[in-house]
């Protein structure tokens, strides 16, 4: 009896969250089918479309983090306080990722309706469910991490590290347009863990849609630039997640150059020992969240 009323209960309170989303889904599903019916060319439409969506994500992310250092009242939330980048460096920066997305990163972008083909990803109008796109999207967050906390740690040996990975860690204090900035190798292998993993799990269980690829792309964007951001604040989803690693916990990986490997989550490098000494000491992972030290080195 208990079980029908919660039953009951549970799938009224689900059909209420579906009907609105179902009506934002119908409309995006026609906007979809509009824009490839528009272009009326696949492999133009998909790269387009995530190219577009790449660099609108990355920049539009970026921009609120170079605003917020340019804010006093923000300083107290900034990790290592005592490092603000100055316009100049933001400005090298930008001007390098900027090259790196042109004549690197548009080219696999620009040309993925191929990769579709080939592992048959979805791009009709016909999205996935709720349900489906929130299981697939949370494995993807795990695979990547996985792959991520890997390659990264392999990068760190003597010349991958001296002619790969050291140009990432040109800023020990890093800020959001930072997250891209590394040696076209280093995008290539980290790209593959972010794209690979959809595609790997395509290729195992099939029922992938192209919408869902797109949008865990957009998170893994907000992921890495926060991460990056420099700044860590009481609504920090760390928080409120304590496996999350957030800019808390890459932000030390920048900092002492060693530890703390993985992207999204804490696990790996708790589990093989591979944090911080920082980050051990604050062990936000098991006692939850706790005002990180003030770093002002
Ligand atoms: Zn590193
Ligand atoms: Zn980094």
């Amino acid at each position: 009896m208990n079980v029908t009323t919660t039953q009951t209960v549970a799938s009224a309170l689900y059909d209420q969250l579906v009907i609105p989303g179902n009506i934002i889904v119908g409309y995006t599903e026609n906007a979809w089918a509009s824009y490839y019916a528009w272009m009326n060319n696949d492999f133009l439409a998909t790269g387009l479309l995530f190219l577009v969506i790449h660099e609108l994500v990355y920049f539009g992310r970026s921009a609120p983090w170079i605003l917020l250092d340019h804010l006093p009242f923000f300083r107290k939330y900034k990790i290592q306080e005592a490092k603000i980048p100055s316009t100049a460096e933001q400005m090298e920066c930008l001007k390098d990722v900027l090259i790196a997305h042109a004549f690197v990163e548009a080219i696999p972008i620009f040309g993925f309706q191929p990769i579709c083909t080939f592992f048959d990803i979805d791009i009709s109008a016909n999205f996935p469910t709720l349900k489906m796109f929130a299981l697939q999207i949370t494995a993807f967050f795990f695979m990547e991490d996985t792959w991520h906390y890997w390659f990264h740690r392999a990068l760190h040996y003597g010349p991958l590290y001296k002619y790969i990975h050291k140009q990432h860690h040109k800023y020990a204090a890093p800020f959001g347009l930072t997250a891209e900035y590394a040696h076209p190798i280093e995008v290539a292998v980290t790209g593959m863990g972010t794209v690979g993993s959809p595609l790997l799990y395509a290729y195992v269980f099939g029922q992938m849609h192209l919408v869902t690829i797109i949008c865990w792309v957009v998170m893994r964007l907000f992921q890495a630039i926060d991460a990056h951001s420099g700044y860590d604040f009481p609504w920090s989803l760390r928080h409120f997640l304590p496996i999350w690693a957030g800019a808390d916990h890459h932000d030390d990986h920048h900092k002492y150059f060693v530890g703390n490997y993985a992207s999204s989550f804490r696990h790996w490098d708790y589990v093989l020992g591979t944090e911080t000494p920082a980050t051990a000491r604050r062990h936000t992972f098991l006692k939850g969240s706790v005002e990180p030290e003030k770093k002002t080195a």
